[in-house]
């Protein structure tokens, strides 16, 4: 199969949204945003060796292509809408494309996210995502506008994909069902994408947890200057996270929960004003948001331990180049 007809096969859907003028198949994707609107735009990387091991399954990592990119929207407060991906493949193994599509549309679909391009090239393997969205002018939620005396608020629970992928390492022991549980959150994450469009207007700070709590806490509190406490105790975790927390494998549970990537919860800051408007968003959304901690002038992040004491070192976020 040529590459154009391998676009054509794989990549190319009907499309039934409007604001795309053309989509794939010419020079450039053309798109009309709404008046009145934004445009935030990311892109992530997905690299075999790197962010997955060969063999990985092609229809998770479709999901997860776009999954990462949403939750960056999500943390915007933008609304994804088109998105392009550029793949590098080593060959045109027909499986493992359709797997892979329809990982990705089906949650494309959710979202109603249209791919209107990208580029195709062989090599090592490589998926490459840029996601466009929308949100009315001026209403983005940055990392820089959290001040002392907000609230920290974390979505959903923290941890899994973690302590997934540290069962799937043999670091520790999982029941079957626990595992499986804990499996999906690590390799088809959801997004918190409708969470952080409820958000404009409320969070005064967001950021999506990829990389662990500490470490991307840590950037909200640099771009703001200020730091933050937050109490280990309170941190949403599963039930196989919090015995391990009060265990001999506490270590383990700690780097979990404060430094485990992979997630894709959002982090955010509140006026404590916005307490009953976010307890409302969470009955809406049937997700957990909890309050974990408070954002303080002194810099740093500190992180009160069950007996309230501050914990000295905190286990490190994930990063590349390290
Ligand atoms: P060009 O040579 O102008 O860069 P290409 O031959 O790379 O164009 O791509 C042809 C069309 O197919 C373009 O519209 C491009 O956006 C689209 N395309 C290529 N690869 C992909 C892909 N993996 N997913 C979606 N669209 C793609
Ligand atoms: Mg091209």
């Amino acid at each position: 199969m040529d590459e154009f007809a391998l676009i054509e096969r794989h990549f190319r859907r009907p499309l039934r949204d409007p604001a795309v003028r053309v989509g794939i198949g010419d020079d450039a994707a053309v798109v009309a945003p709404a008046p009145g609107c934004e445009l935030a735009v990311a892109v992530d990387m997905l690299v075999e060796g790197r962010h997955f091991l060969p063999g990985a399954d092609a229809a998770a990592l479709g999901h997860k292509a776009l999954a990462v990119n949403l939750s960056d929207m999500a943390a915007m407060g933008a609304t994804p809408r088109w998105a392009l991906l550029a793949g590098a493949l080593p060959d045109d193994d027909e499986r493992w494309l359709s797997a892979f599509t329809e990982g990705l549309f089906a949650l494309a679909q959710q979202h109603g996210v249209a791919l209107i391009g990208g580029d195709t090239t062989r090599g090592p393997r490589n998926l490459c995502l840029t996601i466009i969205g929308e949100l009315p002018a001026g209403t983005a939620i940055t990392r820089s506008g959290a001040s002392a005396g907000d609230d920290i608020h974390v979505s959903g629970s923290l941890g899994d994909a973690a302590l997934a992928l540290a069962a799937l390492q043999q670091r520790t022991k999982l029941g079957a069902a626990t595992l499986a549980t804990l499996r999906l959150r690590l390799e088809t994450p959801e997004p918190r994408v409708v969470l952080g469009q409820r958000l404009r207007g409320i969070a005064s700070a967001a950021i999506d947890v990829s990389d662990g709590l500490s470490g991307d806490l840590a950037h909200i509190l640099e771009a703001s200057s200020v730091g933050a406490e937050i109490e280990l105790a309170r941190l949403p975790c599963a039930p196989a996270l919090s015995l391990r927390l009060a265990s001999g494998e506490r270590e383990l549970a700690l780097a979990c929960l404060l430094a485990g990537g992979d997630d894709y919860e959002l982090c955010f800051t509140a006026p404590p004003s916005a307490r009953g408007r976010l307890a409302d968003i969470a009955v809406e959304l049937a997700l957990t948001l909890t309050h974990v901690g408070t954002v303080t002038a002194t810099p740093g992040l500190r992180v009160r331990d069950e007996h309230g004491s501050v914990l000295d070192a905190l286990p490190r976020s994930f990063d590349h180049f390290r």
